[in-house]
């Protein structure tokens, strides 16, 4: 086996990447072992004695019955024509990298001749980024809105293309889990239609788990939570930092990025690109994880095609 990650939180360097992950059979190697941590198991008859093909070590080839079970069923990369090696790579890349890539860069990186390719290959890593079986915030949690501005196409012709929202601006709502001693853990961004209680109760019911501490501003949306304990903190906006000081922080640093990596969000886009967000923020300390769930390791993702992706259907 080769050498493991000393620190398993620190992303490796290029040149450790590339030690570790010297070509495909490495990779094939790795996901097998994520698979079957204690040796292969036969998904068909439950038989432990298998090997991997010769032709290719990403396939396994069960003693007893002969089914063959790819090591990529259920990840990102399955049914991919793209070799694992560029996978690993671009999921490296994209858990290095502090402030997220463009298609462009990635393809640069990793030498595709196609932007199509590139760009497929990162819609698809940033679709692993959610985890479907995450769970709720709990202990203290804080909540508060946001307008985020974003691009639209028709700006020049001075068309709003969505009379829900002001031009040219999007509300976001957020949360923060904070320890019982006030450290920042994992965040929440979701852009939302309005301000109203509806709206904002549904947010928390899905995202925060009962009996959380909520702390928000003094909004009368957030009033009557039912399950929740609520501390709302009535400030007038300009010291609403002072109170609520790590959701304000997660929303600076947002539209920073926004701004810094992307020129402002397209509105189309702004549902991906606030689940990159949350998912750099949340997985900031964690290198390994960060890789493992953009491959969609251990997630088992539906396979999505290009018009899938394009037209926002997975
Ligand atoms: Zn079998």
């Amino acid at each position: 086996m080769p050498a493991r990650w000393k620190k398993d939180r620190r992303p490796l360097s290029r040149q450790a990447f590339e030690a570790r992950f010297p070509n495909d059979d490495a990779c094939a190697e790795y996901l097998a072992r994520r698979r079957w941590p204690k040796g292969f198991t036969c998904p068909a008859c439950g038989g432990c004695r298998g090997w991997p093909l010769k032709r290719s070590r990403a396939t396994w080839q069960c003693a007893d019955c002969g089914r063959q079970t790819s090591v990529t069923a259920g990840t990102v990369m399955h049914r991919s024509h793209l070799p694992l090696k560029t996978w690993f790579l671009a999921a490296h890349i994209v858990a290095s990298h502090s402030n997220g890539i463009s298609a462009l860069q990635l393809q640069a990186q990793l030498g595709l001749g196609s932007y199509k390719t590139a760009w497929l290959l990162l819609h698809k890593l940033r679709r692993a980024m959610v985890d479907p079986k995450r769970t709720q915030l709990k202990d203290i949690v804080e909540v508060d809105e946001t307008e985020m501005p974003f691009r639209r196409k028709v700006d020049t012709l001075g068309v709003n293309d969505d009379p829900n929202f002001p031009v040219g601006k999007i509300l976001v709502v957020g949360a923060v889990e904070l320890s019982d001693d006030g450290k920042p853990r994992r965040i929440r961004l979701e852009a939302i239609p309005d301000r109203s209680r509806a709206t904002l109760h549904r947010f928390i019911a899905v995202n925060v788990a009962p009996a959380a501490n909520v702390i928000s501003d003094g909004l009368i949306s957030y009033e009557k939570l039912a399950d929740h304990v609520h501390q709302p903190r009535v400030v007038n906006k300009t010291k609403a930092h002072l109170l609520l000081p790590w959701i304000h922080r997660v929303f600076a640093n947002l539209k920073r990025w926004a701004t810094g990596t992307f020129h402002g969000f397209r509105r189309k886009h702004i549902h991906r690109m606030l689940d990159e967000f949350v998912f750099r923020w949340n997985r900031r300390r964690y290198y390994k994880t960060a890789l493992d769930r953009l491959l969609g390791l251990g997630v088992g993702l539906k396979p999505a095609t290009y018009s899938d992706i394009i037209n926002l259907r997975a």
